[in-house]
Formats: C-alpha cells, structure tokens, sequence
C-alpha cells in the first residue's frame, strides 16, 4: 500500500463554495456529480425544464458511483451513518461554526494551497477565500471572458491580438494569478489548428460586416452561419495565451518552485521520483522487516505439501513503498 496521508496537496480546480454552504439546511452531497441537480442547462431554446426532468436529474445524481463513494467518506469523517439524512444532520450541527468546520476539513486533508477557477462564480475574492480557509489561494484566470469582453471595442485582428495581450498583461501581473484557462472545449471544441494570421484576420472580418458581430464572442450558442469564423479567432487566440502564458506566468506552480508554493514542488517531486533506497534505510522501519520476514516463512510453509491434496501455492506481490534515503 502506498501512503499519501502525509503528502501536502495542492486543490488544483476550486470553484468556491456555493453561498449557501454555511446554512444547516445544506446538502454536501448534491456537489459531488457533475452539475449536481442543477436544472438549468435544460432551460434552454424555449424549453423549460419539467417536474419530471427535475426528479429525473436527483434520481441519476443519487444513483451515481461517486455519490455513493462521497457518502461513505463525508460520513466517515463526520462519524456518521452513511446515508442523506444523517450527514445532513451531523454536518449541520458541526457546520454552526462554519469557518472551523472549513479548516478542520482542509486540515483532514493536509491541503497546502487552493487554485480557484476565477471563471465561475464572478468577482471571487481570493482574499475573502483564505480568510475563510486559512489556506493561500492563488487563481486561474478564464480566457473566454476577456475575448467576449474585447471583441466589441476592436475592428481588426492587430487590435483584438493587441487588446487581448494587453489584458493577460495586466492580468498575469498580479502574483496571485498564476495560470490561464480556457474552455474551449466548450465552446468550438479542442481540435486547435494554428492558423496564419491572414486566415484568422479574413475570419475576423467576415464577422465584423456580418450581421451578427455584436456581443458574438460573449455568446456560447452562436449562430451557425457565423461557427466556422469563430472557431478560427478562438483557436487562434488560444493559441496567443499559451505563447503569452510560457513568456508571463513565470510564477505558475510548475516553475514557482519555493519561491510560490514552498513546499510543494519540491517535497512532492522528491517524494514521487524513483530513488534508490539504502540498506540502512529499510532495515529502520521495523514493522516492514518483519512483514517480509514473515513472508519468507510463509514461502518455506508452502513447501510442505498434504498427502493426496496439491501443493499450496502462494505468490507474494512485490513490495511496495520502501522509505527513501533522507538525503
Ligand atoms: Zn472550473
């Protein structure tokens, strides 16, 4: 078995938590799946989503895997039976003190620092977040705003391009900014072409004489005529974040080293590459000698074999997990 209890982690996608997680009434569990039972997608085109639907939507949440595996463990870590009811009401009455429960929740965990989408919900403070957690927060910032956001002030792609950069500049400035996102996958899908420019600028104005250039690029659904050139100014300008986030985000976690994130890095990266343990070592964790001990005994009992019965076979996995030096 491999033991990661004592590895710090590092949340690397928080979305914040919903306003209403402080109140006794609260249900932990409906966050586990994706969207939880939340109706609102199916509110769309004209269609608005039925009383069947909704019931629907809490009976496939309810039946998932991962919600049955959340149950166990916020039941076990709330030391309560491992059903809705009993955790709504154990976690209401330890979530009266909210902030402590948060902290006693992250303690549990050994969570070192929160990377928060700043995409959803809008107008996140980290600062507010840390106060709360008492962990560091740093913060992702979604590209797709800002294109939806500068789109209407430019006429050329040398302007959007201009703008755009000027925008993660000004973004990438701020130390608590330490990655971008996209999610573009949503949006025009991930097959991302590098296109030349003069491709993307025709796409451009092909939409900007188009009818329907204002507010296209805030818009999810856009009109099918227009798809094509979106796709194209999208790609591109995600392709302008990666170059524009390997030359600003020097500070992102994989290069921050001590300086941002202190311990992790380099704890972790020491933790989980290949380093040859000493003798010395292995012969310090008593407990683990003598289980190999008593595997090489099980091995000699296997030998001796019943009359009339076949041989008893045993084959022992390999052993997993030796301590590494401390250098
Ligand atoms: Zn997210």
């Amino acid at each position: 078995m491999l033991e990661l209890d004592d590895l710090p982690l590092i949340d690397q996608h928080v979305h914040i938590f919903e306003r209403e997680s402080d109140q006794p009434t609260f249900d932990p569990l409906a966050t586990f799946s994706l969207g939880g039972d939340w109706v609102d997608f199916l509110d769309s085109g004209g269609h608005k989503p039925t009383d069947q639907e909704r019931n629907q939507l809490q009976v496939n949440q309810r039946q998932a895997m991962i919600y049955h595996e959340a149950m166990h463990a916020v039941a076990g870590y709330l030391g309560c039976e491992p059903n809705r009811e009993a955790i709504i009401a154990a976690r209401a009455k330890k979530a009266a003190d909210y902030k402590s429960y948060v902290r006693g929740m992250y303690r549990d965990i050994n969570l070192e620092s929160n990377i928060v989408d700043l995409g959803h919900p809008k107008n996140v403070s980290l600062a507010e977040f840390e106060a709360l957690t008492g962990v560091p927060a740093f913060g992702l910032l979604r590209i797709e705003p800002v294109i939806g956001e500068i789109w209407d002030q430019q006429d050329s792609l040398a302007g959007l391009e201009k703008a755009f950069e000027e925008r993660i500049r000004k973004a990438a400035s701020d130390p608590k900014i330490i990655s971008l996102k996209t999610v573009i996958a949503y949006r025009t899908g991930l097959e991302l072409k590098p296109l030349a420019s003069s491709v993307v600028s025709t796409a451009m104005d092909n939409l900007k004489q188009g009818p329907h250039a204002a507010g296209l690029f805030a818009k999810i659904h856009v009109p099918r005529s227009t798809r094509d050139d979106v796709k194209r100014v999208r790609d591109h300008l995600v392709w302008r974040a990666l170059e524009l986030s390997i030359r600003l985000l020097t500070t992102s976690p994989a290069r921050a080293g001590r300086k941002l994130l202190a311990k992790y890095p380099t704890a972790v990266a020491r933790n989980a590459s290949a380093t040859p343990t000493s003798p010395a070592a292995r012969r310090r964790i008593r407990q683990r000698q003598a289980r190999m001990n008593r595997a090489i005994d099980d091995r000699h009992a296997t030998t001796s074999s019943t009359p009339g019965r076949a041989r008893r076979m045993t084959r022992h996995t390999s052993v997993h997990a030796i301590p590494r030096t401390d250098t």
